[in-house]
Formats: C-alpha cells, sequence, structure tokens
C-alpha cells in the first residue's frame, strides 16, 4: 500500500522502481498531490539568460568546452522584458537560469531581483549553479524567494565522474546554505545516467526526502551530440515516471515539476508527469532570438515557437489531466523544522510557508 508520507525501505523502493505497482503507485501520487494542492497547477515562467557557462558538466551541451553552440547572454533589461511576459500569461513566478556565468556578479543579479520584484511583484526563483554564500545572501535580501540547485545523483563516485572537478560534498553543503538563508530550495535527480543503478536512485530519493526540500524535480538523461556521453542511452521514461511518485510519497508537499525533459523523451510526456503527481509545469519564456541557444539537451527549446502558443498548450495539457492552471505565487506547503523568514520584500507573507 502507497501512503503519502510513508516509510519506504530501500528495498521497497527499488521494487516499486522496478515497476511491482505501477497503477497503484501512480494513484497514490495523485492522491496525495491532491490532498496537499488540489487540483491547482503551478505555472512558472522560466527565462534562461545566458548560456554561458565554467562548469564541465559530462552530461550537458552548454560545458564550457563545448565550442559547437553559440554563447549568449541577455541584457538586463532584456531579462526584465522576458519576465514581464510571466504575469501576463497567468504565471505567478518567473526562474531565472543560466550556466555558471559569473558575468552575472552578486550586484548586477541583485539589481535584477530587485527589479522584478517591484515591477511585476512575481516570486523570483534562482538556478544559477553554485555561488558564493555572500552573492546568495545578497540576493535573498534582495528579494529572491527560491533557488534550484539538483544535485543530480546521490552516488558519490558517479557525481565525481559526471561533474569533473566537482563534488557531492559541494552541492549539498551549497543546499544546506540556501536553506540556512531562507530560500525555498530545491533540488533533485538526472535519471538514467550512465552506470546509474536502481538502488542509486532508492538513495536519492531517500536523501531527498530527508533533505527536507521545498521543490524536488525529476527528469530523464538525454545524450547530447557535443558532451562525452553523445553515445549513451537515454533515461527511461516510465522509471522517471516511478521516481517522480515516489518523490511524491515520501515528500508530500513539495512542489514538483512535470519537467520539459519529460516532454523531449516523450510527446506527452508532461501529461505523463501530471499523472505521477507532479503540480508544476515551467515554460520556458526566453526570447526566441536566442532560446535554442539553450541546449542542456537536444530538443529543449524550440526556436519558432510563439511564447504565447507554448503557455496555451501547457494550459490545455494541464486541463486534459483534470486539474486547472493556477497563476498563484504558489509556495511550497512544506513547513520545515528550521522555520524560514518570508523574503523582505515579498507581498505581506504572501511566500509564508502555510
Ligand atoms: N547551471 C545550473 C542550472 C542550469 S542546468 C545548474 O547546473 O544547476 C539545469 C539542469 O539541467 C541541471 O540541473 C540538470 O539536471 C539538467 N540537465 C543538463 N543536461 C541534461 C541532460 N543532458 N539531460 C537531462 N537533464 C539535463
Ligand atoms: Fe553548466 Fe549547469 Fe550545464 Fe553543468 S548542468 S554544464 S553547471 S549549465
Amino acid at each position: 500500500m502507497n501512503r503519502p508520507g510513508a516509510k519506504y525501505s530501500r528495498a521497497e523502493i527499488v521494487e516499486l522502481l522496478r515497476g511491482a505497482d505501477d497503477s497503484g503507485l501512480f494513484a497514490s501520487a495523485r492522491r496525495a498531490r491532491e490532498e496537499i494542492y488540489g487540483h491547482e497547477v503551478y505555472l512558472r515562467g522560466i527565462v534562461e539568460f545566458s548560456n554561458i557557462c565554467r562548469k564541465r558538466c559530462t552530461y550537458c551541451g552548454l560545458r564550457a568546452p563545448n565550442e559547437n553552440v553559440p554563447r549568449y547572454r541577455l541584457t538586463p533589461q532584456d531579462i526584465v522584458r522576458a519576465a514581464a511576459q510571466a504575469p501576463q500569461l497567468g504565471m505567478g513566478t518567473v526562474v531565472l537560469q543560466s550556466g555558471e556565468d559569473l558575468h552575472f556578479d552578486g550586484a548586477t543579479v541583485g539589481r535584477l531581483i530587485r527589479e522584478i520584484k517591484e515591477k511585476l511583484g512575481l516570486a523570483v526563483t534562482l538556478s544559477l549553479g553554485e555561488r558564493t554564500r555572500d552573492e546568495l545572501a545578497h540576493w535573498r535580501d534582495c528579494g529572491a524567494d527560491r533557488y534550484l540547485l539538483k544535485f543530480e545523483t546521490s552516488n558519490p563516485v558517479l557525481h565525481a565522474r559526471v561533474r569533473p572537478g566537482e563534488s557531492l560534498e559541494k552541492r549539498l553543503a551549497c543546499l544546506e546554505t540556501l536553506q540556512e538563508l531562507g530560500y525555498e530550495a530545491g533540488s533533485g535527480i538526472i535519471v538514467g545516467l550512465p552506470g546509474q543503478t536502481l538502488e542509486d536512485l532508492a538513495g536519492d530519493l531517500l536523501l531527498l526526502a530527508r533533505l527536507n526540500l521545498e521543490m524536488l524535480s525529476a527528469g530523464p538523461f538525454l545524450p547530447h551530440p557535443d558532451t562525452p556521453l553523445r553515445q549513451e542511452s537515454p533515461g527511461d521514461v516510465p522509471l522517471s515516471l516511478r521516481v517522480m511518485a515516489l518523490m511524491r510519497l515520501l515528500s508530500p508537499a513539495s512542489n514538483m515539476p512535470a519537467t520539459s525533459a519529460l516532454e523531449v523523451a516523450r510527446p506527452e510526456g508532461r501529461f505523463l508527469g501530471l499523472q505521477a503527481g507532479a503540480n508544476v509545469i515551467m515554460p520556458t519564456i526566453t526570447p526566441k532570438e536566442v532560446r535554442a541557444g539553450y541546449c542542456i539537451y537536444p530538443g529543449k527549446n524550440a526556436p519558432d515557437d510563439d511564447v504565447r502558443e507554448l503557455v496555451e498548450t501547457v494550459k490545455r495539457t494541464i486541463v486534459a489531466a483534470g486539474l486547472r492552471p493556477s497563476s498563484a505565487l504558489g509556495p511550497s506547503k512544506l513547513v520545515r523544522a528550521t522555520s524560514t523568514t518570508p523574503s523582505p520584500s515579498s507581498p505581506s507573507g504572501s511566500l509564508r510557508h502555510v
């Protein structure tokens, strides 16, 4: 029997990941989502403002050594203009995401956050990779509400292999800093990294549950032709969906997206993600001119699609799953033991955890 918040042993998780009870697992995950979030699915607009990255993650098309990708940086004005589409399209959050691009230093990003909070009143989620404690603290002071930093895999050996020069320990320390600073913190994994086992995934799920995170995410690995992993097989979609359903059951109050990687891996992937317990979708609102350059994996962003049309498609998917698109700021309903202060410039307590 799959119950929200239940304690699962590693062996039980592995069995469920093998597909021992798919229909029961997905039905329980949907029930768990409904108990906490009702029928609402939060929309978040992502602005991918720079594809310049100093890191060398072996799975990612933006890795520094990849010379086949034309690099771009949006100006702060362009970023604010792109973010301004979010409220017009019924989205209460903007996610600012990029490679690890130090050109966007503490002060520059800080000014950007303040401007977006003041002018647009959106919740601001950052996903800028591992940055210093001072930078993260400053951005929080400027009003940033949330931060996404996936640890990708909790197997330290695999982690070091796919993220050369980096370590799981450092990634987790950065997540802890985010929690201390009062961010709504998010993390997650890639499903199907070469060499990853079901036991590894069970370990990932147990660690994610222990970390008490406001946001959780899992998407299938998609091999990129300009990376060292180009010849590897893509991550399995049913397995990714089982991981998501278990995330929902182990951490029922966390926000969890149906990722774009799922949609790229399989048509209707996002719909399936909603069926597996997701309650968030994050369509890209990156300007057309640069969007195709944000190729963390092939097919990530279609160059020609109109942003309004993309968002409409997502809304239709949500309705088809029997759910309701929501323009709310959509904070997590998780109550963390070490309670956090609401961000100074957020509208009076609207992001307080409930
Ligand atoms: N640079 C930041 C944010 C951008 S990358 C960071 O790394 O945190 C955002 C996410 O894209 C990563 O966390 C990773 O999980 C995902 N990603 C990158 N390459 C991928 C691939 N080939 N397949 C699936 N997911 C990928
Ligand atoms: Fe850079 Fe993030 Fe890609 Fe790693 S996953 S290479 S940090 S953009």
